[in-house]
């Protein structure tokens, strides 16, 4: 009983956050506009309220978000691979599900990258009249290839660590993780450790999270307050980017690959696996569906639970090909809205570094917004663009966590079939 009240009561905090994002987005875009439009240039409009109180607060709830990155990503891929590594019995399911998870993912930039290039949401919005903190324009030198590859491996993890690699993190995270898994319990402390760490991450981005309604009016007000309503309608075509790139991936691609590897009729997947995606729609949060998912692909779609057991949790943990959707139109929306031409190059790094990203992404409401910063930092994009979107963020993530757990759903349901361990009678039998 006691703890239903407790779950009770976080639901109405969460729906409560979402709401107070939302009003935030609202008042913050009035109040920029009445500075735009309504209040004559003055010291105290232009220095005290839009680069004094607005610039600071929305700036420090960025710098907020960016401390995150890097522990957040660190623990959350040790636990993921140290996942992983325990589970090297499961030999060709582990691999296969990889294999499965990371092309789906990076076939999922691609589908966003193309779709935002289409709709060009960020058009029309000039930014670049938007100061900047000199921090987060990070301009990339060019690198030779063999440098890049190189630049892999990190000489020094402490270094990777403090300069936020990512690359260089992800590698090292990911061979101690499989090394905590191979020495079981005479790694144990450290094996809790990072368990506990990453707990203690999470609770750090919600207590952050909870900070958003302030950060996003600072940020959206000061947007508008400086480019008034030409910032309306990009951010309506960049919603309209992203939730038909999803829709792409969830009702296109992810059926063709059933159909294809499995032969099961995607239409009847998708209606039964309806209510598990009405689930992550309104939690937000992968990890909440897990349980759920496992049910459901055991009982009405004929997976054993056997595969589905590792598979879901691991999708949960590192495949969200929703979350790499909207990071790859937010790269193209906020390229176009700061003039920043991006090359094939800077494409093809966006497309390693959201599907790595995604792997780095933990299972709940708005992580997606806090890796982002990851992959615009990969291609010298300014971050001050994720403030814009922010204030819309939380309907795209719901969507986007519904993608997420599809897509665990599809390529559990096809490596299952692949290691006979899908029972079609139960596909067709039930309702
Ligand atoms: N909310 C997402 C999930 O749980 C993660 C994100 O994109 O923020 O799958």
């Amino acid at each position: 009983m006691k703890n239903k009240n407790v779950k009770d009561e976080k639901k109405e905090k969460k729906i409560g956050l979402t709401t107070k994002i939302f009003i935030a987005l609202l008042l913050g875009a009035v109040f920029g506009i009445v500075l735009c439009y309504l209040i004559p240039d003055s010291k105290v409009k232009n220095d005290i309220i839009v680069e004094g109180i607005l610039y600071v607060i929305g700036q420090g709830f960025i710098r907020l978000m960016k401390m995150l990155v890097v522990p957040l990503v660190f623990c959350s891929l040790v636990c993921g691979s140290m996942a992983i590594g325990d589970t090297k019995k499961l030999g060709t399911v582990g691999v296969r599900t990889l294999v499965f998870y990371l092309a789906t993912t990076a076939l999922a930039v691609t589908v966003a990258l193309s779709v935002g290039n289409l709709i060009n949401p960020g058009i029309g919005l000039d930014m670049s009249a938007i100061k900047t903190s000199a921090s987060t324009v990070e301009t990339m030198e060019a690198t030779s290839l063999t440098d890049t590859i190189l630049n892999i491996i990190p000489d020094n993890p402490i270094n990777s660590l403090a300069s936020g690699t990512m690359l260089q993190v992800i590698v090292f995270a990911l061979i101690i993780g499989v090394i905590l898994a191979k020495m079981g319990e005479r790694a144990e402390t450290v094996a809790n450790f990072f368990s506990q760490f990453n707990d203690i991450m999470m609770e750090m981005t919600m207590m952050i999270m909870s900070l958003a309604p302030i950060g996003v009016f600072c940020l959206i007000s000061r947007t508008f307050a400086t480019i008034g309503f030409s910032a309306f309608v990009p951010l309506a075509k960049y919603m309209i980017a992203v939730l038909l790139a999803l829709a792409i991936q969830c009702l296109g691609v992810y059926q063709i690959l059933l159909k294809i590897f499995t032969g099961l009729n995607p239409i009847r997947f998708i209606k039964k696996f309806f209510p598990v995606m009405a689930f992550a729609f309104s939690t937000a949060t992968s990890n909440a569906t897990i349980p759920l998912s496992i049910e459901t692909l055991s009982k009405k779609v004929g997976v054993s639970k056997k595969i589905s057991s590792f598979t879901i949790p691991l999708g949960a943990t590192i495949n969200m090909d929703g979350t790499s959707i909207m990071q790859g139109v937010a790269v193209v929306f906020a390229a176009q809205a700061f003039g920043i031409h991006l090359s094939m190059a800077d494409y093809i790094t966006v497309i390693g570094t959201a599907t790595l990203a995604s792997v780095g992404t933990a299972g709940v409401p708005s992580v997606g917004l806090v890796t982002l910063t990851m992959v615009f930092n990969s291609v010298g994009l300014p971050v001050e663009a994720i403030g814009l979107i922010m204030g819309i963020d939380r309907i795209l993530d719901m969507t986007r966590t519904a993608v997420n757990i599809t897509g665990d759903a599809v390529c559990t349901t096809i490596v299952a079939h692949q290691n006979k361990a899908l029972d079609k009678k139960v596909f067709y039998e039930t309702e």
